[in-house]
C-alpha cells in the first residue's frame, strides 16, 4: 500500500513549538492534508509520552491511532556540535527505555534533548534498540550534518538509515554529492504548529505491507520511497547565503572573505544552495536508479494569502483553505489533481495561482538567513539578487 507519511514534526513540548502540537490537533489537520502516517516527534519526552498514549489507541507493531491518522514514534535529539540526529522508534517501552539511556540534562523540558553524544554514539546506542536513524536536515547551517562534516561517515563512522534533506533542498541538489547514492532520502515537514502550511509541507509516499514499526523499518532500508515531495527549495530559511539580522542575501564567497560578518554587523549564514556545491561531486545531480520522483509543493495556505494579499493565519485565508478541503478531500490534491475550472469555481484568483504554480511560473524570492522564502505571483515585487562585490 502506498502511503503517505511525515516523520519529523516537533509536540507542545518543544522550544518554540506551538501549544497546540497535541494529538487532538494534529491528527484531524493530518488527514485534510492528505497524510496517512505522521511521527509523533519528541518520542523522548516522558510527557509527551504519556500524551501519546492518552490520546491515541494503540494497534500494535508501533502503530498509534487517533482521528483517522496513525502515528509512529519518532524524535530528535541535538548531539555533539549541535548536530540534529532524526531516529524512528519502534514503540513505547522502547521509547521510555531510550529516553533514560539517553544522557541528556533536560529530556523532562525540552521535546529535544541535547545530549553529549556525537552521530556514532547515537547511532550505536539507537540501533541496539532497533530504531532507525539518520541526519535531520542534513544541510542546514546551524544544526545540520554537513555544516560541520564533509563525509556523513565522519559523523556516524557507520551508515545510518536515511538522510533528511530538509527544506532547503530536494533530490536534484542532493544527488550532486556522490556517497548519498545508497541512501534513502526523507522529506518531513520539521512542523512546529497545526497550521496547514506548516503539518506536512514536506512528506514520503512511501510503500508499505502493511502499517507497523517492522514494515517502515522494512521500507526505509530496502529504499522503498516512491516519491518525495516536498517545497520548492528556494522557500527554504536556509536555502540562499543571507545574513540572519538583516536577511540580505549576500554572495557566498564575498560572505567567506569577510569571515561571515554582514555590514549591519548581523552574521552571515552559509546556505544550503552553496554547502552542498563545497561538498559536492557532480556539478550536475545523478541520480541511483531506485530514486524516486521529487515533486516540489508549496504550501496551499501561502499561495491564498499571497494572492489576497493577506496573512496566512487570518480567517480569510485559512476560510478559504477550508472551502477548497471541503470540496476536494486534501491539499495536495488541490494543488496536484482537481481540475482548474473546479477550483475556479470556488475563488477565480487561487485558481490563476495554482495555474501559474502548476506551469512553473511562479517567481519566488529565495529564502536565507532563517527567513523563508516568498511566492510571489504577477511579479508584485522585482526578484532580489544576492549582493555581490559591486554593492557589498
Ligand atoms: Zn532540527
Ligand atoms: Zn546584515
Amino acid at each position: 500500500m502506498l502511503v503517505n507519511a511525515d516523520f519529523h514534526i516537533h509536540s507542545c513540548f518543544s522550544m518554540a513549538s506551538s501549544k497546540d502540537m497535541l494529538i487532538k490537533n494534529i491528527a484531524p489537520k493530518s488527514s485534510q492534508k492528505g497524510l496517512h502516517l505522521l511521527g509523533t516527534g519528541d518520542g523522548v519526552h516522558p510527557g509527551w509520552l504519556d500524551i501519546v498514549e492518552e490520546s491515541t489507541d494503540y494497534l500494535g507493531d508501533g502503530i498509534y491511532h487517533a482521528n483517522g491518522c496513525d502515528f509512529v514514534l519518532t524524535c530528535e535529539v541535538e548531539g555533539k556540535n549541535r548536530i540534529h540526529h532524526l531516529i524512528i522508534i519502534p514503540d513505547m517501552d522502547t521509547a521510555r527505555e531510550l529516553s533514560d539511556k539517553l544522557p541528556s540534562k533536560n529530556k523532562a523540558f525540552n521535546g529535544r534533548p541535547k545530549t553529549r553524544y556525537g552521530g556514532a554514539e547515537l547511532l550505536d546506542l539507537v540501533h541496539e534498540y532497533d530504531c532507525l536513524i539518520g541526519p535531520a536536515h542534513a544541510f542546514t547551517p546551524w544544526t545540520g550534518m554537513y555544516k560541520s562534516y564533509d563525509s556523513i561517515y565522519d559523523c556516524y563512522q557507520n551508515k545510518p538509515d536515511f538522510v533528511e534533506l530538509g527544506l532547503s533542498a530536494d533530490t536534484l541538489m542532493a544527488d550532486r554529492v556522490s556517497e548519498l547514492k545508497d541512501f534513502t532520502f526523507l522529506t518531513n515537514s520539521d512542523a512546529h504548529s497545526p497550521w496547514p502550511h506548516r503539518l506536512g509541507r514536506e512528506f514520503n509516499q512511501i510503500e508499505l505491507e502493511d502499517i507497523s514499526y517492522t514494515s517502515i523499518k522494512k521500507a526505509i532500508k530496502n529504499r522503498d520511497v516512491k516519491a518525495n515531495y516536498g517545497l520548492v527549495p528556494n522557500l527554504g530559511k536556509y536555502h540562499m547565503t543571507a545574513c540572519t539580522k538583516c536577511h540580505k542575501l549576500i554572495d557566498s564567497l564575498l560572505a567567506k572573505d569577510n569571515k561571515m560578518k554582514c555590514r549591519c554587523g548581523g552574521t552571515i549564514k552559509k546556505g544550503v544552495d552553496f554547502r552542498i556545491s563545497e561538498i559536492a561531486d557532480f556539478s550536475k545531480p545523478k541520480h541511483p536508479d531506485f530514486r524516486p520522483d521529487y515533486v516540489h509543493l508549496m504550501p496551499l495556505a501561502e499561495i491564498i494569502a499571497s494572492v489576497h494579499d493577506k496573512g496566512v493565519t487570518t480567517k480569510t485565508v485559512q476560510g478559504i483553505w477550508q472551502k477548497l478541503i471541503d470540496n476536494f478531500k486534501t491539499e495536495i490534491d488541490v494543488l496536484i489533481n482537481v481540475p482548474l475550472e473546479d477550483i475556479n469555481k470556488i475563488d477565480s484568483n487561487v485558481s490563476g495561482a495554482i495555474e501559474s504554480f502548476r506551469n512553473g511560473t511562479v517567481t519566488i524570492v529565495p529564502g536565507g538567513g532563517g527567513r523563508y522564502g516568498q511566492i510571489l505571483f504577477e511579479n508584485k515585487v522585482e526578484k532580489p539578487k544576492p549582493v555581490t562585490l559591486d554593492n557589498f
